[in-house]
């Protein structure tokens, strides 16, 4: 997050384990055996080495390691998907990964879904395929909606039902401060244009968004 300046401060692995003991995910930290695969993100040519990287699997985690990163004077970036062609979502001090917060929960009647930031798009496929509803998404099934929808999301149906982030109904985001608010076309209004493709990401934490699908013909 841009709150957090670049920071190499080494710090105590023995903090993981404080860390770990406040969120319900877990912590990763340099020399697990998990470490090397759990660092890596799509594009190899980053190949940063953050002190930890947070496994969240609720809103709350998040805010707890924001907190941390705060204490400790951490640069943190967010990971959803982990396909930042910029390697945006890693570097040499905490990542938040959201992989976790991964769910597709659809209404069919009213043609919409909400789903969690870390979803990848072969399970939000997969789930609406179900039904015969559709949202452009990404070319590779394991990018994940968070990242792509505020890059804007092109897909190959795009030319018909536009970018991804114009089917967005609202977004519940955490503020750099651990506050929730929801961002739509009425409410906080600015938030809601900036994390549909006019930031380049790591703006706000983005937790969960309600989508409107199209039926796919
Ligand atoms: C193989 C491949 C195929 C692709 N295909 C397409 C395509 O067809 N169409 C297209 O439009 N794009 C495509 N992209 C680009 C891709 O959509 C973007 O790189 C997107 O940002 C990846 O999202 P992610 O969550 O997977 O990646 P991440 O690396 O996890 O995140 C990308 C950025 O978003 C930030 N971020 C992640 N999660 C959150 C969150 N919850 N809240 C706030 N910020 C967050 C990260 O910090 C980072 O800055 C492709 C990329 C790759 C590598």
């Amino acid at each position: 997050m841009s709150a957090f300046e670049d920071s190499t401060t080494a710090i105590d692995g023995l903090y993981a384990v404080a860390l770990k003991s406040t969120i319900v995910g877990t912590v990763v930290v340099p020399g697990d055996p998990n470490y090397s695969a759990s660092r890596q993100i799509f594009s190899r040519q980053f190949q940063d080495l953050p002190q930890f990287i947070v496994y969240c699997e609720v809103f709350d985690d998040v805010r707890k390691s924001l907190q941390f990163a705060r204490r400790h004077n951490l640069w943190a970036v967010i990971r959803s998907g982990g396909h930042s062609t910029a390697g945006y979502s890693t570097n040499n001090a905490m990542v938040i990964d959201v992989s976790g917060l991964s769910y597709v929960v659809v209404d069919a009647a009213q043609r919409q879904a909400v789903v969690g930031a870390g979803t990848r798009f072969e399970k939000i496929d997969a789930a609406l395929d179900t039904f015969g509803l559709h949202v452009p998404g990404g070319s590779c099934g394991s990018v994940a909606v968070a990242g792509f929808m505020q890059g804007g999301g092109y897909g190959l149906t795009s030319r018909e039902f536009g970018m991804n982030c114009d089917n967005v109904i609202d977004a519940t985001l955490m503020l750099h401060d651990g506050s929730l608010v929801v961002a739509s076309a009425d409410e906080n209004s600015d938030l809601f244009w900036a994390i549909r493709g006019g930031t380049g990401n790591n703006f706000v934490f983005c937790f969960r968004s309600p989508i409107s699908f199209t039926s796919f013909p």
